[in-house]
């Protein structure tokens, strides 16, 4: 086992729920020395994208449960990285809780530190804003604190880093004593990133006064979209980078093929939430982004020489199905491509699918998937 004054060796990192390798990119991009000795994942698709990147590395395609005592002893980890599945957390689901079957792989995992005669070093997770309130995350911290962890709870989203998303997530940083952090720890969730020494947070680069005197409404919705209720957060993202660097060229064919279809459009165009290349703001994008438009994510509209507004209005006050649909083809608003929601979630360029993957197949992990940024600065203040 390595301790954190021995520099020498790379951390060794297990990546459970690995799915596209989320906290893979994070790790790569922490510039941390560390090595993903195994990743599991369930998934059939999400490994073939994981195996498409990442084909040299030790992922098997296991349910966490079946796997003993001794297996889990023999990786030697520094580092256990999980995203266990959400769905038991979630605002709009059932919230089952521990009693929900997909809870059972994670309480295992927690029994089985319990029973590590060297359980890691270091702790990192993630999972949706929500999980705090659970008794599964009671479990979890009073086994950190039966196997002598200390540990420092987050709710985070990347358009504090920047980025202009909105993924507000639950982390959780744990590390064993007597190891502790570089920042002075908090009993409450943090909501920002902690200080350390002279380092400035990501999302502090500009003055607060600045930010004061910045019109905070004028990027919140540029098209009057009758609704746009599904961002969870009320942000300020003035400083956040602008969509229009996270865009890739297409070719007409594949505009076309992103274009949201008539039955969508006719039916959910009062809930869309539409963003252009100048906002600096997007929805989370959801497993179900490409196929539902509600609460899914944002579209795109980037048409300069249509007023949108005007478009809006007399879709608004037309009584025929038609007529209501001419008017919304001017607006050609488009999905955001895979590639498009890779890079916001600030998956690296060299991130690519196995060609045999269907788009909906590509939405469905990337809506599983994490912001690989936010992560890296997590496991930067997990290992210093
Ligand atoms: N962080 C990942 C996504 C995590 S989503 C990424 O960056 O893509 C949760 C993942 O857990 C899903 O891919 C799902 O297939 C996997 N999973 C759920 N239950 C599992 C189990 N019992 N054993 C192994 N994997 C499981």
């Amino acid at each position: 086992m390595q301790s954190e004054s021995d520099q020498t060796d790379p951390l060794r990192v297990v990546e459970f729920y690995s799915g596209v390798g989320g906290m893979h990119y994070a790790v790569l991009e922490s510039k941390v020395p560390a090595t993903v000795v195994a990743a599991l994942d369930i998934n059939t698709t999400a490994n073939a994208v994981y195996r498409h990147n990442f084909p040299h590395v030790n992922l098997l395609q296991r349910d966490i449960t079946g796997i003993k005592l001794p297996e889990f002893q023999s990786w030697n980890a520094d580092v256990f990285m999980m995203s266990p599945p959400c769905q038991p957390f979630t605002r709009v689901g059932l919230k089952g809780d521990t009693a929900d079957p997909r809870t059972k792989s994670f309480l295992y995992i927690l029994d089985i530190l319990r029973r590590m005669a060297e359980p890691p070093n270091h702790i990192l997770l993630e999972n949706v804003k929500g999980f705090e309130t659970s008794e599964t995350r009671s479990n979890l911290v009073a086994t950190l604190d039966e196997c002598g962890y200390c540990y420092q709870e987050f709710l985070l989203s990347p358009n504090q880093f920047g980025i202009p998303n909105s993924r507000l997530r639950y982390f959780l940083l744990a590390k064993r004593k007597p190891l502790t952090f570089a920042f002075e720890h908090q009993t409450d969730i943090m909501k920002e990133m902690p200080l350390i020494g002279s380092a400035t947070p990501a999302n502090q680069n500009t003055s607060s006064s600045e930010v004061v005197n910045q019109n905070t409404s004028q990027n919140k919705q540029e098209i009057p979209c009758p609704y746009s209720i599904f961002d969870p957060e009320d942000r300020d993202t003035t400083n956040c980078r602008e969509i229009s660097e996270f865009l890739e060229p297409h070719s007409k064919e594949e505009e076309e093929g992103l274009l949201l279809q008539d039955k969508l459009l006719d039916r959910y165009w009062k809930v869309l939430d539409i963003v252009t290349p100048s906002s600096r703001r997007s929805c989370c994008f959801t497993k179900a982004y490409g196929h539902y438009v509600e609460g899914t994510g944002s579209v795109l509209f980037s048409q300069t020489d249509v007023d949108a507004k005007d478009v809006f209005t007399k879709v608004s006050k037309s009584e025929d199905q038609s007529e209501r649909l001419d008017l919304l083809h001017q607006l050609k608003m488009r999905f955001f491509s895979p590639r498009e929601v890779a890079s916001l979630h600030c998956l690296p360029p060299e991130f690519t699918f196995p060609q045999a993957t269907t788009t909906k197949q590509r939405y469905r992990v990337l809506g599983n998937s994490l912001n690989a940024h936010v992560v890296a600065e997590l496991f930067k203040l997990l290992v210093r």
